[in-house]
């Protein structure tokens, strides 16, 4: 398990996929299903921004989220999901 940060308002920066959870699926080669919360039952809707909770990576990545959790602010536990660069020169650029 995992703990990151959401980053809320940042939606208007989408790439080339079409919508960050299509970025995720592309770059994972997952199919998105549930919410990356660890204790969320909800369908993902969302490819949502976050950071790691770590001093050392302040970088910004993509996980699935459900929109609940997309509007959340704080600090959230995931469980094992694939953590996918938002940097798009690092990933569809
Ligand atoms: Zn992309
Ligand atoms: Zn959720």
């Amino acid at each position: 398990m995992a703990r990151v940060k959401n980053i809320n308002g940042t939606s208007q920066y989408a790439c080339s996929c079409g919508s960050w959870l299509k970025h995720w699926e592309k770059i994972s080669k997952e199919k998105s299903n549930y919410c990356s919360e660890a204790t969320c039952i909800n369908k993902a809707s969302v490819g949502s921004h976050v950071q790691k909770v770590s001093v050392y990576d302040s970088s910004w990545y993509i996980v699935p989220l459900c929109d609940s959790h997309n509007k959340s602010s704080g600090n959230l536990d995931i469980r094992n999901t694939t953590l996918i660069s938002a940097s798009k020169s690092k990933t569809c650029g």
